[in-house]
């Protein structure tokens, strides 16, 4: 099978090492099986996803020497003329909720966040909120009296979804109880996270998804998309987290380590020798180029528990 891997940021900031790190993996994985590498930019949130982040992501990705498939060398032409931007591509996922309506799927939920929060079950360790079905059996005429926007949901069936990640192992979820009926769109008309990404991925051939362990709470949600529009789910890697020398998360926030940063003093060599030493995918902390890594990649060789970055 000829693999297609993406890297699918949120261009909501500069990148962290985290970042940078999961479009590796994803590139060496996708690469040392004769693979293409592509890239799409997750800019939904409009208020935070800017057209200036999304440029400075490509830069950062560009000087680390990531060249991806989908993208000529001028960075911002698309091959085949499909935006890789998905604050573009609203008409195709407005395509695949008719699908869901179609099958009868999907209800408008006028919960407010402050409602939502006090009518849900316990949250999961992951902050989920499991949604009780307030708005599921509204009546028309229920739903002609309320003033505001609703978001639209999609009622998912009691089922558990199971799956093998490549880092993880056997993984499942019930749909019903650890995830419960979700958005697909927000009430201001912006598509959701969990419809766009599975429309995405399906639409651009992705067969192998490689991100952070804390997503793996989405994939069944994912992959039950993917069955219901008829396509074959992606083999999915959730890789394990990258953390900081005193053992905090990174995040947009932790400017010292974002990409800015490092590249006014590391040259690529360098960061990329660090991030492979710190994933077990070379024996000491050296220089070295992506190309070698090609060479020798091996998901084996990536352990299943938090990276400690080391000191830079
Ligand atoms: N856009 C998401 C992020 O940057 C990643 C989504 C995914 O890999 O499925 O966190």
């Amino acid at each position: 099978m000829h693999i297609v891997g993406r890297f699918a940021p949120s261009p909501s900031g500069r990148m962290h090492l985290g970042n940078i790190l999961c479009a590796m993996l994803g590139y060496l994985s996708a690469k040392s099986k004769g693979g293409d590498y592509i890239l799409r930019i997750e800019d939904l949130d409009n208020i935070r996803c800017t057209k200036e982040n999304s440029k400075q992501v490509l830069d950062d990705l560009d000087w680390f020497g990531i060249k991806f498939d989908n993208i000529n060398f001028i960075k911002t032409d698309i091959i085949n003329n499909k935006s890789i931007y998905q604050s573009e591509r609203t008409d195709v996922y407005k395509h695949f909720e008719q699908i869901l309506q179609d099958k009868g799927l999907v209800y408008p939920c006028f919960c407010t966040r402050a409602e939502l929060h006090t009518a849900s079950a316990p949250h999961l360790s992951d902050g989920r909120v499991i949604y009780t079905g307030t708005c599921k059996n509204l009546t028309a005429d229920d739903i002609k009296s309320k003033t505001r926007k609703p978001a639209m949901r999609v009622a998912v069936p009691d089922i558990k979804i199971s799956f093998i990640d490549g880092v993880k192992g056997k993984y499942t979820e019930d749909l019903t109880s650890e995830c419960g009926d979700f958005i697909i769109k927000r009430s201001d008309g912006v598509y959701a996270y969990q419809l766009a990404v599975t429309v995405d991925d399906a639409l651009m051939g992705v067969n192998e998804v490689v991100r952070g362990h804390d997503l793996i709470g989405s994939t069944a949600r994912q992959i039950w998309l993917h069955e219901l529009f008829g396509f074959t789910p992606p083999k999915f890697y959730h890789m394990p987290l990258l953390v900081a020398p005193d053992g905090r998360r990174l995040s947009k926030r932790d400017k010292d380590l974002d990409l800015g940063i490092i590249r006014q003093h590391m040259k690529p060599q360098r960061l990329i020798g660090i991030l492979a030493y710190t994933c077990g995918l070379i024996d000491k902390k050296e220089d070295i180029s992506l190309y070698e890594l090609i060479k020798t990649f091996s998901w084996d060789k990536i352990p299943n528990r938090d990276l400690i970055l080391p000191e830079l």
